[in-house]
């Protein structure tokens, strides 16, 4: 029941392609398009069936367009999966089928990187079409303009919790020093808070700690560390019935994508008195650095629109608050409120 599916999910597209010659098979969702071209990566993976794949596909293009829309960009939200092993060396015949799909679609869908696909897979989507971000030529790093999104998202916490944004002599528990848990441990340190890390390479550990004064804990430590903050800036799906009984801080804000296992995780945070700054509106710099490329921002440009996710996230904590619902279903009614709004405009043109 697929058009029951798709209807009942939003989506306005979803298209399968098939290209013989490279055995390409991929699946290109485009979820809405109200706010412009549905932005979303391209995941590669050896999916267990066909079923899977859609409904990846499907699930993961709705995201894009909330993430797209609480971040105040001009884009909607799209994503495609290719359905294969991600290891093969066959990438350029695969690659340049898919941007010759993503080209058909004359820019309602705009493809990038994403789990299992590369800058390089990218360069060569590039020589197909237009419609493609993240290529070598163009990229740099995100992680620091996420990194900073994501601490103007703590320093709103901060304040909805304690009346202050101020940082100085705060404990913050962060899991995961990589790209992003890096340059946030540095923004925090400098904004004078004390960190408790830990990561699963030593060296990452070692660096922070000689740089920033941090005290490393054992893996499975961090969770129940006591301190004023938990910030998750590794994987997903670590707020969960046997994390959320050990945490021993007021508030949840950092870089992980899918922080929640499932929505009621958000909710048992709610019944514990924790405050969740939402994922997708915590880390919507990466998105926010790759309207940059599209749309030539400055570096510094980012930054500022990063700074407005301490905005946003008030917003949203705000609205919880007003209507008496979890902040992670506020973020998605912020992001539904300004597409209706945006589609009364274009209604009224
Ligand atoms: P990364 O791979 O550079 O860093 C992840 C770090 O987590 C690594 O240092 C890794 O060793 C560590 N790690 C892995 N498993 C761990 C575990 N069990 N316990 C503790 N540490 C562990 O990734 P990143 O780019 O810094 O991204 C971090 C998170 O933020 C990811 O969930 C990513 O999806 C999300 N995110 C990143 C960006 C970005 O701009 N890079 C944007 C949006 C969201």
């Amino acid at each position: 029941h697929y058009f029951e599916t798709i209807a009942e999910m939003g989506h306005e597209q979803v298209v399968f392609c098939h290209d013989k010659a490279s055995g390409y098979r991929g699946i290109i969702a485009i979820h809405d398009t109200t706010l412009g071209p549905a932005l979303g990566g391209c995941r590669f993976w050896n999916y267990a069936s066909e079923e899977a794949a859609i409904v990846d596909a499907l699930r993961l293009s709705r995201g894009m367009t909330y993430k797209n829309a609480v971040a105040g960009l001009n884009l909607g939200g799209g994503k495609s999966v290719i359905i294969g092993d991600n290891k093969t060396t066959n990438r350029e015949m695969l690659f340049r089928a898919h941007g010759r799909f993503v080209d058909s679609l004359g820019g309602r869908y705009v493809t990038a990187e994403d789990v299992g696909t590369t800058v390089e897979d990218m360069d060569f989507v590039h020589m197909e079409t237009k419609h493609v971000t993240g290529i070598g030529s163009k990229s740099g790093d995100p992680s620091s303009v996420t990194a900073h999104g994501v601490f103007r998202a703590i320093q709103a916490s901060a304040c909805q919790k304690w009346g202050s944004d101020s940082l100085e002599g705060r404990t913050i528990a962060i899991q995961g020093l990589g790209h992003v848990g890096y340059y946030l441990a540095k923004e925090l340190h400098a904004a004078g808070a004390k960190l408790i890390v830990t990561d699963i390479d030593a060296g990452r550990i070692k660096r922070v700690v000689d740089e920033m004064s941090a005290t490393a804990v054992a893996l499975d430590e961090i969770y129940r560390a006591k301190a004023d903050i938990f910030t998750p800036c590794a994987l997903g799906g670590v707020i969960n019935d046997d994390t959320i009984p050990q945490l021993n801080v007021e508030i949840v804000a950092g870089a992980a994508n899918n922080q929640l296992l499932e929505d009621r995780h958000g909710d048992a945070l709610e019944a514990r008195g924790i405050l969740y700054a939402p994922d997708y509106v915590a880390n919507a710099g990466g998105v926010i650095n790759v309207y940059s490329e599209l749309t030539g921002w400055s570096r510094e440009r980012s930054l500022r629109k990063a700074d407005e996710i301490y905005q946003t996230v008030l917003s949203v904590f705000r609205l919880a608050k007003d209507t008496g619902i979890p902040t992670y279903k506020a973020a998605d009614r912020v992001a539904e409120q300004r597409i209706q709004a945006v589609r009364g405009m274009i209604k009224t043109w």
